[in-house]
């Protein structure tokens, strides 16, 4: 799917499909539609009968391949599920361990795909998302990759972060950067897919449309839960640990990121950027807030984003996060 922001690219990229690099990093922050738009790229290159924009007909043999996951001459290479835990009842009731990197075996599985011909005769595409979770053993064995490239084959790598990608990695593709879209048409894209107070859940995206539709209809009031008990003087900080937790801790780590760039835009602007239907509690606070406990704040979020994804005790490890906020109600 081609979205509205994105059409103009689309349309230079697939105009050069003849002389298209065979590597292609696609970056942009989270909520953009990089990997939507690589896939319609890849379905256009494999397509039998592309449309003049350079889109997929849908109709074609190659199309219903593509769209039922199975057309012999694409890879995605995504995140790896975990094995699931398979004897003991302890486990029951635990969630799945979530995938967070792509292993190296993922990579050394494509070396068949690229040395056979290609099934159609035609383009070979590997789409590789998000290529930031490539673990070290898998960026080498990919550098090999990339560094004998073969005929008629295009990699692509989409990476909300690229600067976790080794350089040797992005100097050896060519870089093809996402902007945000203009607030207006980002706005009218919101409104037309039904999204309430598209301004608020923009701002708290940072302007990235996808990203502000996940937030409006996956986040069930948790966000507001959590602000609400934040500027409640009277709430303890195991209710708001405990409320913190019922979220991942990337989701709520961000939003108390977000919530102290707030308080340090209060102070020094008057306004917030991201939480706009908390302005009056965020200007308390901000009040009494130092801007040097704010920015250290901001420090200790920051390096716990690391640390997110193997908290040895969640309640503790939110605690010591929200404590800050204490001395600012
Ligand atoms: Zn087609």
């Amino acid at each position: 799917m081609i979205h509205p922001w994105q059409t103009a690219l689309f349309a230079r990229l697939a105009s050069r499909r003849q002389v298209l690099p065979h590597a292609m990093l696609l970056h942009g922050r989270a909520g953009l539609g990089k990997t939507d738009f690589a896939l319609t790229l890849a379905q256009g290159l494999l397509c039998e009968t592309p449309q003049d924009s350079g889109e997929p007909c849908g109709q074609c043999a190659a199309c219903r391949w593509f769209e039922a996951g199975n057309h012999p001459d694409f890879r995605w290479v995504s995140l790896q599920e975990e094995e699931p835990i398979e004897d003991d009842a302890a486990s029951e009731g635990k969630s799945k361990k979530v995938p967070t990197q792509i292993g190296v075996d993922a990579i050394r599985a494509l070396s068949g795909f690229m040395t056979t011909s290609t099934h159609r005769q035609g383009m070979r595409v590997v789409l590789i998302a998000p290529a930031d979770a490539l673990n070290a053993n898998a960026a080498n064995a990919l550098l090999k990759t990339l560094e004998e490239p073969l005929p008629d084959t295009l990699m692509m790598l989409v990476s909300d972060e690229p600067g976790r990608l080794a350089a040797t990695i992005r100097s050896r593709c060519q870089n093809v950067r996402f902007d945000l879209p203009a607030a207006a048409e980002a706005e009218a894209w919101l409104a037309h897919q039904d999204i309430a107070e598209a301004p608020l859940f923009l701002a708290l995206a940072g302007g990235a449309p996808l990203e502000a539709r996940r937030l409006a209809t996956q986040d069930g009031g948790l966000r507001v839960a959590l602000l609400r008990l934040l500027s409640s003087p009277e709430v303890s900080l195991t209710q708001l640990s405990e409320q913190a937790i019922r979220m991942p801790a990337l989701q709520w780590i961000g939003w108390l990121q977000r919530w102290a760039h707030d308080l340090v835009e209060h102070k020094l602007v008057g306004h917030p950027r991201y939480h706009l239907d908390f302005s009056e509690a965020l200007g308390h606070m901000a009040q009494r807030a130092d801007l040097y406990d704010l920015l250290s704040w901001e420090q200790q979020l920051r390096e716990a984003r690391r640390l997110a994804h193997h908290p040895l005790n969640a309640r503790l490890f939110a605690e010591s996060l929200l404590a800050p906020i204490l001395a600012m109600r």
